[in-house]
């Protein structure tokens, strides 16, 4: 989609941290990191978010979010990470493309309730 923010990242448009990619899949650092280490997981393929996700694209996405988990744990070396997602503007979703929250956690003083 044209005018979507994280299209344009998984297109290179717009510059991003790196964190994973596969054919189906893109994860990167968010610009505003709650925790040290929080990524976002998305599917290439524009998607609003989860009430119009294909169940293979679903699959694809959550295939490879253990993978990615480990990653964070040893390039950051949390106690523990939540996944969030939010669906729909009243539910804290700001972006219109499907997407993940990895959330490192670091114990209880690490900024994140
Ligand atoms: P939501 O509120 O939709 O669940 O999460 C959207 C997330 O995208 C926010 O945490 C926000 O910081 C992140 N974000 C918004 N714009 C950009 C961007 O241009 N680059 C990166 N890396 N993250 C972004
Ligand atoms: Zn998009």
């Amino acid at each position: 989609m044209s005018d979507c923010i994280f299209c344009k990242i998984v297109n290179g448009e717009i510059p991003s941290a790196k964190v994973f990619e596969n054919e189906h899949v893109y994860a990167f650092l968010d610009i505003s990191q709650v925790t040290k280490g929080h990524t976002l997981v998305i599917p290439k393929q524009h998607c609003k978010n989860l009430f119009e996700l294909p169940e293979e694209t679903a699959r694809n996405v959550f295939e490879a979010v253990p993978g990615i988990a480990n990653a964070i744990k040893n390039a950051f070396q949390p106690i523990g990470l939540n996944l969030l997602n939010n669906n729909g503007e009243h539910a804290g979703q700001s972006v219109f493309h499907f997407h993940i929250h990895l959330i490192p956690r670091y114990g209880k003083d690490d900024g994140f309730r």
